[in-house]
This record gives C-alpha cells, sequence and structure tokens, in this order.
C-alpha cells in the first residue's frame, strides 16, 4: 500500500524540481543559524546562492560523525531549545552517543515516513503491532511506535528483551505485526522450537526487521521459523531514525526505497569522497532536506551499500541494496577488506549450517587470523566426521572471499544470541595486543 501515494510516484523530473527548491531552502537555513556550517562553507568559499540545484549538492562538504561528537551535545541545533520537542542519542554501537533533536514538525515527518515505510512494508490500519524495538534514548521504539500510530495500528509497546512477556502478548493479543532486529527474531523464532509452541497459536504475518545488517540467510530462517514476510527498515538517528529507507513487500530482496524526497542520498567513494556513479558501492551519505532541529548536510553514515533506480517498480524513488557492513566495522585481514555480511552469504550455501555464527580475529606475530565459528543445523551429529563440511565451508569461502579462514563448528545454542537488540558478530581480539 502507498501511504503517500502522489509523493511516493511523484514522476522523477518533479522529484529533482522539489529537491532542488528544498536544498537552496536548506543550505540558506543552516548557513544562517548553524555557526558550524557558516564556518565550513566560508572555508569551501561557498555562498547559499552558489547551490542552485540538486545536482549542485558534491559542491558542499561532507559532515561527518566526528562533527556530532566535536558539537556534543547540542551545538548543531539550528534551533532554539523552546522549539526541541525530543531529544535522543545513538545507542554509541561504534563510541560516545550522537545526539539528535526534533522539533514538533520533525516528530511529524518521522511519523509521516515510518507510516509510508510500515505500509510498503504491508501493514494496514487496525493491524496490531508488537513493537519489540527498545524504548528509550534510541530512536528505534519510540520512532516505529509514532509512524504505527499515524498509520493507524494498534500499538503494543513492548520495547525490547524480555523473551517470556514477548511470546505471552504474541499468543494473547494476536498481533499480525512484529518489529524487532534480525538477530531477535532469530531468537524469537529458535524459542518456539525450544518451547514446543505451534506457529499456530500466534497470528504474525510480518516482521519489520532493520538496526543492524542482515542478508537473505536470515530472512529465509526467520520467515520459515515464525512463518512471516520478513521485509527490511533501515535508518539511522543522525538522519531521523528507522524509516529512512524501507522494502515494499512485495518486491523483497530487491532493495529498500529511499524517501529521497526527504533524505536526499549519495554514494561516495570511501577514499576519495567522489560521487559513484548508480549501481556502484560506497559509502552512503544523506542530505537531510526538511528537518529543522538538526538537519545535517551530506552526513557521512559509513554504511557501505550501493544505490539505483527500478523504473518498473511500484515508486519512483530510488533504491539501496542491503548495508554490507559500517565501514569502521569493516575488518582489513591481510589487505583484504571483510564484511562479516560475506562470511552469512557464503554460510547460506550450506544446509548443514545454521546462519547462527562469529568471527573471532586474533593477531598470531603479523599475520592477522580469522575463525569462523558456526553452528551446524539440529540434524547434524557432531561425533561423526565433520571434515567434508569444514573443507567445503573453507574453500567456499577461500573462493569467494579470498581469505583463508579457520573453521570451527559449534553445536547448536554454543553462538551468543541476540537478547533484544544489535547483535555484535565480531570478537576482535586483536586490540588487547595493541
Ligand atoms: P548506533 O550508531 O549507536 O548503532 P543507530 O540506531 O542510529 O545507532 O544506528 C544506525 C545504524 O544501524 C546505521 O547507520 C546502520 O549501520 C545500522 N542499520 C540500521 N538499519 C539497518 C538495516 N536495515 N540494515 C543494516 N544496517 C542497519
Amino acid at each position: 500500500m502507498l501511504f503517500q501515494p502522489d509523493i511516493e510516484t511523484l514522476p522523477i523530473e518533479k522529484l529533482r524540481a522539489l529537491q532542488s527548491e528544498r536544498l537552496r531552502n536548506l543550505v540558506a537555513y543552516v548557513y544562517d543559524r548553524v555557526p558550524f556550517y557558516k564556518k565550513q562553507l566560508d572555508a569551501h568559499g561557498i555562498k547559499p546562492s552558489d547551490i542552485r540545484h540538486i545536482g549542485d549538492i558534491h559542491k558542499l562538504p561532507f559532515t561527518k560523525k566526528t562533527d556530532l561528537r566535536d558539537h556534543y551535545p547540542f551545538d548543531l541545533f539550528a534551533v532554539p531549545m523552546s522549539q526541541v520537542i525530543r531529544i535522543h542519542a545513538s545507542s554509541g554501537t561504534t563510541g560516545k552517543p550522537t545526539v539528535v533533536g526534533y522539533t514538533r514538525k520533525d516528530i511529524d515527518l518521522f511519523s509521516e515516513v515510518v507510516a509510508r515505510s510500515l505500509a510498503a512494508s504491508g501493514c494496514r490500519p487496525g493491524m496490531k503491532l508488537q513493537n519489540a524495538y527498545g524504548y528509550g534514548l534510541f530512536t528505534g521504539g519510540l520512532g516505529l511506535h509514532y509512524g504505527a500510530e499515524k498509520l493507524g495500528m494498534a500499538v503494543i509497546p513492548v520495547s525490547g528483551g524480555m523473551t517470556d512477556r514477548q511470546i505471552m502478548l504474541l499468543r494473547d493479543f494476536q498481533p499480525e505485526v512484529m518489529s524487532c532486529t534480525p538477530s531477535y527474531a532469530q531468537t524469537l523464532a529458535e524459542e518456539f522450537v525450544k518451547r514446543n509452541i505451534s506457529l499456530d497459536s500466534i497470528n504474525l504475518k510480518i516482521g519489520i526487521l532493520g538496526a543492524e545488517p542482515w542478508t537473505e540467510s536470515i530472512r529465509k530462517q526467520v520467515e520459515a521459523g515464525l512463518d512471516i514476510d520478513a521485509v527490511n527498515i533501515y535508518g539511522l538517528s543522525e538522519i531521523i531514525g528507522p524509516g529512512v529507507s524501507n522494502e515494499d513487500i512485495d518486491e523483497k530482496g530487491t532493495g529498500s526505497y529511499i524517501w529521497e524526497d526527504h533524505f536526499f542520498p549519495e554514494i561516495v567513494d570511501k577514499d576519495t569522497g567522489e560521487p559513484l556513479p548508480e549501481g556502484e558501492f560506497g559509502v552512503l551519505t544523506f542530505t537531510t532536506l526538511t528537518k529543522e532541529a538538526m538537519p545535517l548536510l551530506r552526513y557521512w553514515t559509513n554504511d557501505i551499500t550501493n544505490i539505483y533506480y527500478e523504473h518498473s517498480h511500484k515508486r519512483t524513488h530510488i533504491k539501496m541494496g542491503p548495508i554490507r557492513g559500517r565501514s569502521d566495522d569493516m575488518l582489513i585481514i591481510r589487505g583484504v577488506n571483510l564484511f562479516h555480511t560475506q562470511v552469512e552469504e557464503v554460510i547460506q550455501d550450506f544446509p548443514d549450517l545454521s546462519p547462527y555464527y562469529q568471527l573471532v580475529v586474533t593477531r598470531e606475530g603479523n599475520m592477522d587470523e580469522v575463525e569462523v565459528r558456526v553452528e551446524t543445523s539440529p540434524d547434524v551429529d557432531h561425533s561423526e566426521n565433520l571434515d567434508g563440511l569444514r573443507g567445503g565451508l573453507r574453500k567456499k569461502i577461500k573462493d569467494n572471499i579470498g581469505l583463508s579462514m579457520k573453521i570451527t563448528l559449534e553445536e547448536p545454542g554454543n553462538i551468543p544470541r541476540s537478547e533484544g537488540g544489535k547483535l555484535g558478530r565480531i570478537v576482535d581480539k586483536r586490540k588487547v595486543y595493541s
């Protein structure tokens, strides 16, 4: 379903005209109101009047996470605190939290893009949403909550974790939709089996999954394990929170629509910052075209993906592929760049393996070593010789990724599970050496 059909199918020339007008206003707005941006633009010799068209965006400097940290907590706000009605902070996966503020209009915008995202995911007014994203400073819980209300859903605000309670509510309240991280959806799917609870006792149809990278293997597992359609939602606090982009339930696996009337995306080279052609992989950046409290120009997300148009599809907006990882959690092993999602993709080709894995990185002398700890499927007998499976995985990783890794096959249950939030899949033991 299209929540705002006019804007979601706006012809591309009109979309560009809208983006151009919004960008012009934005640059003048931040130049006047945010000392950091005035300094940045002056330093680059750019006057707001130099920015006429959305194509001029490349002239603008990037904003990086360090700029947010340097202005901690509120110095990038473009409005006085009297106009701010909410403050969030990122969960701080990679360091000190970054702080973001919202005016009333920003909260309306946040609700609108989440409502659009939920509608694209197949949600309808009247459906019940069990929201298992964390409520609090993290944008996930309240973001989904307000968006679902805007769409007209009945929200069950459980927050993250508390698996016993989640399962009780899934059975008693019969929600059609659940939102949580993909790793927590894995945990839930597994709990149903462990507790011997039939999926007939619940009524879930759709999972709205995001906040961390996931691949088709996890999609397959949770779709089968919970009997749902699993749909991707993407976002980050700095830009607004979840709902920057979302998959359409009928176009699963083809990428997530970016709501580019509000968040203008670019893909740039991670070393040079040069814009890359459509379809190529690089760092995703966003310019918030309509935010009031803390608008950002060309924000460097660190997320690696690609963007492309799919002209045959329902909406005119550009799509992004799955996030391969963040450039700050990319491993460099013997000169080869490695994201854990690449290993996850190889694992999915082995029916005897489960998508529960962890990469352990160590340094032996000057050599970095990666150990893949991966669980076997429940029917694999560990008293048998598993050298064939081990060797097969090792070879396929070498062929596809170009790295030799040590393979450790674990019994089901040995790899840590998500207890509600984002799950780290890399244990980097090199840090203790340096
Ligand atoms: P933190 O930076 O503390 O993790 P955020 O909640 O703002 O706090 O996290 C946003 C980041 O989470 C994104 O930049 C991205 O790396 C990741 N993320 C969010 N949604 C997805 C998704 N659907 N797929 C992959 N990664 C995602």
